[in-house]
């Protein structure tokens, strides 16, 4: 049976190790690398990856949905639906004027979704990253390419508590191999690497890690994730307040487009306390205060950012 082995890269030293460990065991002929780009992604990570092409002699293949069509028909149920529903005139119309494709796959998701994606609604990974990943992987089988797909993640079991529960479950066995259907296999070599393991992996062949790691960014990809932590939406809003002021536009395009008028990229960190209010500035004054949330931690916001910081010691 022929096999492509299709490797998802996403700029971050787990799939790059992935990536390394893929060219050291397979034949090349049988390599594909893929990156899904969501449009939310930091500049430095587009870079690197460009880096990582010439770097590794590979050909990296950006995957981006499209949901064009998806904002315009909307937009065409808006026009017919929302008055017969009883929604103001002058609210269809500002929804109707947001509801327009930007060309950004992640901007598009939400003024299509009216919302942001959350830690229980995470639906930018299945929109962005998934469905884009599974339609190419099956695109190689029914194009007669190969009769079968190895679909390599760089996950691994000590990344995070929900990755260890959902990958290894009682602990009995880990998940380095399953059937996804279709003729597609999921495998996860690098399951029980540690992080230290995936930049030795970057020694060997002499590649650099993505320069975010030496900015205090413990993790890379989207710029910033929905899941970033307080501490990470500060040190993101000091090195990069460019990310910032883009997510508040993309709050304001998004609001408009929903029918609540409210649409926040971070949930409301304080409801109990004075800050109140949804939004990323809030957000950003909410990660400058210390436990609790009540009191500004002026040394932290007014602490120069270091020149490099990193959680996995690559500055030493
Ligand atoms: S990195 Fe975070 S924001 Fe980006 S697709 Fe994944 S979960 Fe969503």
């Amino acid at each position: 049976m022929s096999i492509l082995h299709v490797v998802s890269i996403s700029g971050g030293k787990d799939s790059a190790a992935t990536a390394i460990l893929a060219l050291e065991t397979q034949p090349r002929e049988s390599l594909r690398f893929v990156m899904a780009d969501t449009g939310n992604e930091h500049e430095s990570t587009l870079e690197y990856v460009e880096y990582m092409q010439r770097h590794l002699g590979i050909h990296i293949q950006i995957l981006r949905a499209d949901f064009s069509e998806e904002v315009v028909r909307f937009r065409d149920y808006v026009r017919d639906h929302w008055p017969r529903k009883g929604v103001p005139p002058a609210d269809c119309e500002r929804a109707i004027a947001a509801l327009v494709p930007t060309g950004n796959p992640f901007l598009d998701l939400c003024i299509w979704k009216g919302r942001f994606p959350s830690r229980k609604a995470q639906f930018c990974t299945e929109f962005l990253k998934t469905k884009p990943l599974v339609e190419y992987q099956l695109s190689l089988i029914d194009s007669g390419q190969c009769e079968a797909v190895w679909s390599w993640q760089g996950v691994r079991i000590d990344e995070s508590y929900s990755r260890r529960i959902r990958l290894q479950g009682t602990g009995a066995c880990v998940r380095a191999f399953d059937v996804a259907g279709g003729g597609v296999y999921n495998y996860r070599p690098i399951l029980r690497w540690t992080a230290d393991d995936c930049f030795e992996a970057h020694r060997l062949v002499g590649l650099e890690p993505n320069p975010l790691y030496r900015q205090g960014m413990s993790r890379v990809g989207c710029m910033p994730c929905i899941n970033a932590n307080k501490d990470e939406v500060l040190e993101i809003s000091k090195r990069f307040p460019r990310h910032i002021d883009r997510l508040e536009m993309w709050e304001a395009r998004v609001s408009a487009a929903s029918k609540r008028q409210e649409a926040s990229f971070f949930p409301d960190p304080n409801r109990d306390a004075h800050l109140n209010k949804r939004g990323i500035r809030n957000v950003v004054a909410w990660s400058q205060t210390q436990r609790g949330g009540q009191v500004t931690d002026w040394i932290r916001v007014h602490e120069e950012p270091k020149a490099c910081e990193s959680a996995y010691g690559l500055c030493e």
